[in-house]
């Protein structure tokens, strides 16, 4: 069963009917590159570049990480890699970056916030990532997005490392695509207004669903209480969907969902553009979707989106996807 699996993963994604829906792999360190290639990713989705930032005792140098990223474009060239700026704070501990008496760090200085507060250290990893842009296919995306301001400001400091480099000589890609990260209900109810500002969305449905449901997951008093899909969470999913697609912009959800075969049908009766998963579940997914039809996905997420309760769509579901996948 498992060969017949790992057999079917090197062709593409697309359903019997022949929609198309791009397989990727979210990684966290260079190692695993040959794990995405071997199980068929057709793309890193989500870079998670903190973890060169952590458990060490000297933050890294620029040409470390322009080094890494580097060898990860081109290992992977053409293939897209999408490079998710340090998304450090609260569950990510980056103790270079001083250690935070915060109540609630969820809420606190994290990610876009912490990099806006540090920015000689945020300057040094877009020029990193610039610098190799030229190597490979290279994306980068800003995490824990909440509005506007914070897109101009991360947009402000990456054209002053463009200016810096270009100064000094450096060769970069002028127009690397540039993303954010949808994981925010406030960033998920101006989704509209953003998607004029950027060249794609990731949906990171492992944030979205905490700071929608009020859950931490961790939290063994409420963790089952974190559902993929509550209505609302669902609702949101399809509402960023749309609101890319009206702006023209490629939308990918790269949270844990994208893993789980009981939600991978509904947002492919979404038309997301792309998936982007661990690794090790690609050739699994991608055997969902070449066995479904569109058609069948788009009749389950109707009927999803009529459905008032967690309840009562997890029971529609399963009795869906055993009936058809
Ligand atoms: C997410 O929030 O869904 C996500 C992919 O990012 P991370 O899990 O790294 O916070
Ligand atoms: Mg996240």
């Amino acid at each position: 069963y498992q060969a017949g699996i790992m057999r079917g993963c090197h062709l593409p994604g697309e359903t019997i009917d022949g929609y198309r829906i791009k397989v990727k792999a979210n990684i966290e360190m260079l190692d695993e590159v040959s794990t995405v290639v071997n199980n068929g990713g057709e793309g890193i989705g989500l870079y998670r570049t903190e973890y060169s930032y952590m458990n060490r005792s000297k933050l890294p140098t620029e040409d470390e990480l322009y080094q890494e990223y580097l060898d990860l474009a081109t290992i992977m060239s053409p293939r897209r890699v999408t490079l998710r700026t340090l998304d450090a704070g609260a569950d990510k501990f980056v103790s270079t970056l001083g250690s935070l008496d915060e109540r609630n760090p969820a809420l606190g200085l994290r990610a876009i916030r912490l990099c806006m507060r540090h920015r000689e250290i945020f300057k040094i990893q877009l020029r990193a990532i610039l610098r190799a842009s030229l190597a490979g296919n290279i994306a980068v995306m800003f995490p824990m997005i909440s509005g506007l301001r914070e897109i101009r400001q991360a947009k402000a400091l990456l054209a002053e490392a463009k200016a810096e480099l270009r100064q000094e000589g450096s060769r970069f890609e002028a127009d690397m695509p540039i993303g954010i990260m949808m994981e925010l209900p406030s960033a998920v109810m101006i989704a509209e207004i953003l998607a004029r500002e950027v060249d794609f969305f990731s949906i990171g449905t492992n944030d979205l669903i905490q700071y929608s449901l009020g859950i931490d997951r961790t939290n063994r008093f409420v963790s089952h209480m974190y559902q993929p899909l509550h209505p609302a969470v669902v609702r949101s999913i399809k509402h960023v969907v749309d609101a890319a697609h009206q702006a023209g912009i490629e939308v990918s959800l790269c949270g844990e969902m994208a893993s789980d075969p009981f939600c991978v049908p509904i947002l492919m009766g979404m038309q997301i553009d792309c998936i982007s998963l661990t690794p090790q579940a690609i050739p699994g997914i991608k055997r969902i979707i070449r066995q479904a039809t569109m058609d069948d996905c788009k009749k389950l997420l109707k009927l999803v989106l009529e459905s008032p309760s967690v309840s009562r769509t997890n029971a529609l579901v399963q009795e869906t996807i055993f009936r058809q996948f």
